[in-house]
């Protein structure tokens, strides 16, 4: 790790610290005319992709979209919606939820909404009243990890539910493919969102759609947007080899593709999981010990990011232990929950067990409450 160039490490859930291999790849400037970038790097970052998404990789396209994450949601809900008689239900327990909420009233996308607080997961059962509630839904969308909270939705029996009343189902992977093993094929996954920022280790500059081709290749004429329209963006990278539509972020894109061969040689999303996994039951051990609560309870957790309450003592401020932290060298995140005060701490990103416990001794030698 490249310590002398970063003063802290970010425990965020993206941007996040990444390698100075990775950061090394950007030194160099790519013609987005030639070959050495179109089928050197985009294909096959798009070819891998695929196979992240699913053992039936071929079955499968990834979309690569400039702009950050939400750029790239947009693009799948817009792309997807048929202009005439298609209704979808977004499930919302957290602020990425409520984001896609947004973009359909934006977009005036017909949908309903299948709302739970933030710290109550979306289960089957809901989602099963939801669909035979309204039998004219065609499309559902759900967060995987909703990184508001560190909450890890039950994508498989939600999609189950989906599958049986034939709805397609749209996941928002942001912050939890490349570092949580699935599979679209065998969980009935049709869309899914992430970005290149978050579990594959990235920098920020653009987000990725992966979907079925025979799925894509019904959606001409869906976006409402021209530089949101994945129809069209799938099109020319087709046609055009792994060409962009428009002025493509090639430096971001290079060091995803190195993020990739760094991903693989972790040992893959398995052994990703692992080192998170390990990475977050370490902070939550040490935290407690030190008198921290969870917001949530440890079943329903991801590895990827964990809320936890703000001490109740008067002496205690964030903001104080925020600048403490990050004078020792890490970078914590504010809370986004509306229903409890809390902070969050991220595990993802290159950050490894011995930094998780370097991170703990400081909150302990800090607290000034
Ligand atoms: C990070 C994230 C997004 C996208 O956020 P951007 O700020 O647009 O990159 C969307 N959904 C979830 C669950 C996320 O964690």
């Amino acid at each position: 790790m490249d310590k002398a160039e970063n003063p802290y490490l970010l425990l965020t859930p993206g941007p996040l610290s990444t390698t100075a291999t990775v950061k090394e790849t950007m030194l160099r400037d790519w013609c987005t005319w030639d070959d050495d970038y179109n089928d050197g790097v985009v294909q096959d970052i798009r070819k891998r992709l695929a196979c992240l998404a699913s053992e039936q990789h071929e079955n499968y396209t990834a979309i690569l979209m400039q702009g950050s994450g939400t750029f790239s949601v947009e693009a799948a809900l817009m792309t997807m919606m048929p202009r005439c008689g298609g209704k979808l239900l977004i499930c919302a327990n957290g602020a990425y939820g409520e984001r896609m909420v947004s973009i359909a009233q934006y977009l005036h996308l017909p949908h309903i909404v299948l709302r739970e607080s933030e710290i109550t997961p979306i289960t089957a059962q809901s989602v099963e009243k939801a669909v035979s509630d309204n039998p004219d839904l065609t499309h559902i969308a759900i967060v995987h990890n909703e990184t508001t909270t560190g909450m890890l939705n039950p994508l498989d029996s939600i999609t189950s539910v989906a599958k049986r009343h034939n709805l397609q189902v749209m996941v928002d992977a942001m912050s939890s493919f490349g570092g949580i093993p699935m599979d679209m094929e065998k969980s009935g996954i049709d869309w899914l969102v992430s970005s290149a920022n978050k579990c594959i280790q990235g920098v920020p500059g653009f987000g990725f759609v992966i979907t079925a081709k025979s799925i894509i290749e019904r959606c001409k004429g869906n976006a409402r947007s021209l530089s949101l329209d994945l129809f069209d963006q799938w099109q020319t990278m087709e046609k055009g080899k792994g060409k962009w539509r428009f002025t493509s972020p090639t430096h971001v894109v290079r060091a995803f593709q190195q993020a990739l061969n760094e991903l693989d040689m972790e040992g893959g999303v398995a052994a990703r999981n692992n080192r998170y996994c390990e990475n977050q039951r370490k902070l939550v051990e040490g935290m407690r010990q030190i008198g921290f609560k969870t917001l949530l309870p440890d079943q329903l957790h991801s590895p990827i990011i964990t809320s936890f309450y703000n001490p109740e003592s008067p002496e205690y401020t964030f903001s104080q232990l925020y600048h403490r932290l990050k004078k020792r060298g890490f970078v914590v995140y504010p809370g986004k929950v509306s229903v409890a005060d809390c902070f969050r701490i991220g595990t993802i990103g290159d950050v490894f067990p011995q930094d998780i416990e370097r991170l703990v001794k400081s909150v302990e030698e800090e607290m000034f409450w």
